[in-house]
């Protein structure tokens, strides 16, 4: 079943017009759909309406990014008034202020706080403040890990079995063609929930290797889990080597009120951020102990890296964030607890009674259903579990839930505040129709 399936002339021909002025029609690669995507119109709360005037419950919320959803009154609010008032200038702003406050008064390692305009954008500086730190210019990164999309980082973001070399010492791998050789060799690639062996990698790189960075919760859109013991390891192990952990929690941050970290119990050195502490703007922020972002600050003849920018803590991105981190309260966090587990307990019981092979995994209101028997422990078995098979059948389920007017990302489903328990549902009646069609092709 296609999207033409679904009827979308609209959407058809606006693709049509969009390949004569961008290369294959896309801004964004991670937006392309098969035979072309859905055009979005406008949105309320959960649910985007796409330019047939076909409405759905979106369950991807701009990659995560929109813990409330769309058009939450009181963003909207703070946006409008802002850019009445003010939407970007030289000089600083309250707002970044009070924004810096609530997010050091949350996350457990964010002394102080830094901000810019994208999760890339901090990674980069993340980078540069772990070399600069640390001294020393190598950074570690997980196998199959993904930070935005800076060269250094991409690194061995989606490796293969002709070019992935030895499990227990995985090569570096370019993602991007024409990535210099001298960045890939910058980079020291770890295998994911294998303790020894990145401990191995770790001892004998600790001349070179000043900087880890690893998403604490997921890899690949909620696919494989770092373990506890895992992260414990890591912490112990920079710390004794003299390195820089930073936890990317540009994605994992909406897990719980004090972030991934609060919730692990885990405190990385530097952590960086994005998606929802901008309230829906563009954002990325970096935040760590004092210590190391002393880096950043102009006393004692500094600052070792100069980090600034044109619309870097604008005023429109830090009311939006305020605001909508404001609205995060520890209440908010329990109500989306409570719908996640909700929908994960359902999910589990209606393919478990169709009698189909899939688990759910997740976290409060990060969850995926994934068709496969059991949790996958590395990028390595994600990547053998992706063949064209498991593709074809993730797709055709895409285009059953579209049908069913749900919008979704690969099995994924992130919930928004905006949610309540009759679109839980509407979810889980839509999921059953789609499982037992899709049991059926
Ligand atoms: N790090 C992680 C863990 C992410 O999930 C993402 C985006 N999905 C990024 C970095 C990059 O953020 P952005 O898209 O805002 O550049």
């Amino acid at each position: 079943m296609s999207i033409d399936a679904l009827i979308a002339p609209k959407s058809a021909s606006l693709f049509e017009q969009a390949k004569h002025v961008m290369p294959s029609g896309y801004t964004r690669h991670m937006a392309v759909a098969d035979p072309h995507p859905l055009y979005a119109a406008k949105a309320d709360g959960c649910w985007i309406t796409d330019v047939e005037g076909v409405s759905r419950i979106d369950h991807v919320n701009n990659f995560s990014a929109l813990i409330h959803g769309h058009n939450n009154k009181e963003i909207v609010d703070a946006i409008a008034s802002q850019a009445a008032n003010l939407s970007s200038s030289i000089l600083p702003c309250e707002w970044e202020i009070k924004l810096a406050e609530l997010i050091t008064s949350r996350i457990p390692s964010c002394e102080q706080v830094r901000f810019m305009n994208s999760g890339t954008e901090a990674v980069m500086i993340a980078v540069k403040a772990g070399r600069a730190y640390s001294g020393k210019s190598k950074i570690a990164k997980i196998e199959g890990g993904y930070h935005g999309q800076y060269d250094l980082t991409e690194t061995s973001f989606q490796p293969n079995p002709s070019n992935w070399g030895n499990e227990n010492a995985p090569n570096s791998v370019a993602y991007t063609y024409g990535t210099p050789k001298s960045v890939t060799d910058e980079v020291v690639v770890l295998p994911l929930n294998n303790i020894t062996a990145t401990r191995e990698i770790l001892r004998s790189n600790a001349n070179d290797v000043g900087t880890v960075i690893l998403d604490p919760m997921r890899l690949q859109l909620g696919m494989v889990e770092p373990h506890i013991s895992y992260l414990e390891m890591l912490r112990e192990e920079t710390s004794a080597l003299g390195m820089v952990l930073i936890f990317d929690e540009v994605f994992s941050l909406r897990c719980s009120y004090a972030g991934a970290q609060g919730m692990l119990g885990i405190t990385p050195d530097l952590t960086t951020m994005g998606k929802i502490i901008g309230g829906g703007m563009p954002i990325g922020g970096l935040g760590g102990k004092k210590e190391f972002m002393s880096v950043f600050a102009l006393e004692n003849g500094g600052p070792k890296i100069k980090h600034s920018g044109t619309f870097t803590a604008n005023p429109m991105s830090m009311a939006a964030g305020y605001v909508g981190m404001s609205l995060l309260t520890p209440a908010a966090f329990d109500e989306l607890d409570r719908l996640g587990e909700r929908l994960r307990q359902g999910m589990q019981k209606i393919s478990t009674d169709l009698g189909i092979v899939g688990h759910v995994q997740g976290v409060s209101s990060l969850n995926a259903f994934i068709m496969l028997d059991a949790p996958l422990k590395n990028y390595r078995q994600l990547a053998a579990a992706m063949q064209a098979g498991y593709l074809d059948k993730l797709q055709a389920f895409h285009h059953l839930l579209l049908a069913e007017r749900l919008l979704t990302m690969r099995g994924g489903f992130i919930l928004s505040t905006a949610m309540t328990d009759s679109d839980i549902d509407f979810t889980l009646q839509g999921f059953s129709r789609a499982l037992s069609k899709l049991q059926a092709l």
